[in-house]
């Protein structure tokens, strides 16, 4: 058997959106996994509304979410020969006719179709003579293909067979007055060129179909298989281009997405590996991909199950890769320079792999603040929690102990601190706390004595020491 073809063919008037992209992304899924090849078709015949800018924003998105194609990619404006071809080839064979209404008439055939409930009948037969009338009278000239009798059927890979009663269908424009191919030609005949045998697209297409399969039969051109994915579902129900907040890839990924996090989330959009796994490189998608596990049910975009995957996927980094982005943010922030980073590298590796699992996207980065200056201010609520009319006085101590430590590693400063809330007969917690709360200023993070270690003693003792003074020694402290 032939390998098969696919084709991504996004128009480029617009944001690349996230529907959009998942689109893009099960045609690549596709050959990757079953083989084949993976053609890039920019349809840019709608001239008015096609950007170079566009375009170049759905280029740059497909590249950052590695959807690779075949060869260069092709531009349908440039088939405009092969579209008028075949625009004669159907009105040569009876399949397509030319139609003179002007736009208020066919408005009115339409208002009265409407009101009796049936297609709009265009005047199909014009004699030579009313032909040549109209010319004369220079009336805009289309021409409209000539829907067949009978049903239109195909094959879903997704759906199932479809049925398509051709009576629902009126015969549509395929050449605009002023020469130009609508869509639905210009499509067909460039799916035909580039030899698809399968076409993945939107539940937005699915309407748009039998009209294509007609024109693929009138043509005598072999049909493609059509696999019709999921509509794309806001939670609140809406479909999902109508939301608001961010809805196209280059949103995401200025937000500090990873490209592998929204890789995965729209794969799951519209497809399921048949078991409860959710977290999937691009590779193991590939592997796991199945047509018989495209979903036909609506999917429901859940950003907070993207901001999941996010984190997921940042665990799954090499920390060296995740120092390069925290660097970029930190040094931005002000907190340390390129310089000092490097003399302080691998006590900043250790650094981000105690926040790797602290994180959902790359900006948590800039949560940790603490691992760079001191604190300025002290967590109310923390404060309240964790600074009891105790915390001074056993601070101290735990100061004399940790001053005392000849190697100031995580391990010794564990045994101290045990060792000194052993002889005071309390738990560690009260130890840990409200040093924690002195060295960042806030109650939640990583590991306290990996921290610690990671600090550094000079910096432990000093901020505990400041701690004293501002939340309060044992007198300022109510009870
Ligand atoms: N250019 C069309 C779109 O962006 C897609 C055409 C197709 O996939 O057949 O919606």
């Amino acid at each position: 058997m032939s390998k098969p073809v696919l084709r991504f063919a996004p128009s480029p008037t617009g944001g690349f959106h996230v529907g959009n992209a998942r689109t893009a992304l099960f045609n690549f899924l596709y050959v990757r996994h079953y083989g084949g090849r993976l053609h890039l078709r920019i349809e840019d015949t709608d001239r008015d509304r096609s950007t170079e800018a566009a375009l170049k924003t759905i280029r740059e998105g497909l590249d950052w979410l590695g959807i690779a194609f075949h060869g260069q990619p092709i531009f349908q404006s440039q088939n405009a020969d092969a579209h008028r071809k075949a625009v004669d080839r159907l009105l040569e064979t009876g399949h397509a006719y030319y139609a003179y209404e002007t736009p208020e008439e066919v408005r009115a055939m339409q208002q009265q179709a409407q009101a009796e409930g049936r297609r709009v009948r265009y005047t199909r037969n014009l004699t030579p003579e009313r032909r040549a009338a109209f010319e004369a009278e220079g009336r805009p000239k289309t021409v409209r293909f000539r829907v067949p009798e009978g049903e239109t059927v195909w094959q879903d890979p997704i759906r199932g067979t479809q049925r398509w009663d051709n009576v629902e269908v009126e015969d549509f424009i395929i050449l605009r007055a002023d020469g130009s191919p609508i869509y639905h030609l210009a499509v067909v005949v460039d799916d035909c060129d580039l030899g698809v045998t399968l076409v993945i697209r939107g539940a937005e297409h699915l309407s748009n179909t039998p009209k294509q399969v007609m024109l693929f039969q009138a043509l005598g051109w072999a049909v493609p298989a059509y696999a019709h994915t999921t509509l794309l579902m806001g939670p609140d129900g809406r479909k999902l281009s109508k939301r608001l907040g961010a809805t196209t890839v280059t949103e995401y990924r200025n937000q500090g997405l990873l490209p592998e996090a929204l890789f995965n989330f729209l794969a799951l959009q519209g497809w399921s590996p048949g078991d409860d796994r959710e977290v999937f490189t691009r590779e193991e998608l590939v592997e796991a991909f199945t047509v018989e596990g495209m979903l036909s049910k609506n999917a429901v975009f859940d950003e907070r199950k993207l901001a999941w995957l996010n984190g997921e996927h940042l665990r799954l980094k090499p920390v060296s890769e995740l120092l390069r982005t925290a660097l970029n943010l930190w040094i931005d922030a002000g907190w340390i320079t390129a310089e000092e980073a490097e003399a302080r590298r691998s006590s900043l590796l250790r650094a981000v792999r105690l926040m790797q699992p602290r994180i959902r996207t790359a900006r948590d980065f800039l949560n940790f603040e603490y691992f760079f200056n001191d604190p300025e201010i002290y967590e109310e609520k923390a404060r309240k929690k964790h600074w009891k009319v105790d915390s001074p006085s056993r601070l101290e101590l735990l100061i004399d102990r940790l001053e005392a430590l000849p190697d100031f590693s995580e391990r010794e400063i564990e045994g101290a601190t045990r060792t000194l809330s052993g002889q005071l007969g309390i738990s560690t917690g009260k130890l840990i706390h409200p040093t924690r709360l002195a060295l960042s200023g806030t109650n939640t993070g990583p590991g306290l004595f990996e921290m610690m270690d990671v600090l550094g003693q000079e910096t432990c003792i000093r901020r505990m020491k400041t701690g004293l003074e501002r939340l309060g020694r044992k007198e300022t402290v109510a009870r």
